[in-house]
């Protein structure tokens, strides 16, 4: 049987956690989601407002798309057992003239590899935008398209998405060979970590 209590700790250290506090205009409240025997991680930016105010991460128009790519319900997603959720900046950054900030650069170095060594039955980990490819593919060069359209190289563990934010509605209309060729690809890997 598989122990949770060495990440139930670490999560507790997490939540708890202050570093950045004085640059987060909304203060600190991480947001994630793990369970020592989760299948697929789902490695996102930052929360935004509202996943700030709700404390549910994904709980916005960007999850609703991100559900529907992955081929899941909600109560599948927000299973920590099956699904973690771990941004690499656990707080709401706040917002700049061109949309929300950049995750704070102190998060990943501090929690991300702790909670990661607690994750051993990890089979997918979905990869949302540029810092989490930058972080879990450093090796990758070039911008994010190119990056998710050489999905073939990563291995059957590994897929580099576009963040599904409304925002990157342009994206998706100029790249419909994402939605033709990988989302089939996606759907079956998430059917194959979860059975
Ligand atoms: S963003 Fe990360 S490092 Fe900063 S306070 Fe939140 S949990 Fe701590």
């Amino acid at each position: 049987m598989t122990s949770a209590a060495p990440l139930d700790a670490l999560l507790a250290r997490v939540r708890a956690c202050q570093l950045c506090a004085a640059h987060l205009p909304h203060g600190p409240r991480p947001v994630l989601q793990a369970h020592a025997s989760a299948r697929i991680l789902i490695a996102g930016q930052a929360p935004g407002r509202k996943v700030h105010a709700s404390g549910v991460p994904f709980d916005d128009a960007s999850g609703e798309r991100l559900r529907a790519w992955l081929g899941i319900a909600r109560e599948t997603f927000y299973d920590p057992r099956q699904v973690a959720i771990l941004p690499m900046g656990f707080c709401y950054p706040g917002t700049g003239r061109s949309g929300d900030l950049p995750p704070r650069p102190e998060c990943a170095p501090a929690w991300r590899q702790p909670l990661l060594d607690q994750l051993p039955h990890l089979r997918l980990t979905l990869l949302l935008g540029q810092y989490a490819l930058a972080w879990h593919l450093p090796g990758q060069r070039g911008p994010l398209t190119e990056a998710v359209r050489q999905w073939r190289s990563y291995g059957p563990a590994m897929l580099a998405l576009p963040h599904p934010s409304p925002r990157n509605n342009g994206w998706l209309r100029q790249n419909p060979w994402f939605e033709a060729e990988l989302l089939p690809e996606l759907r079956e890997r998430v059917a194959q970590a979860l059975a």
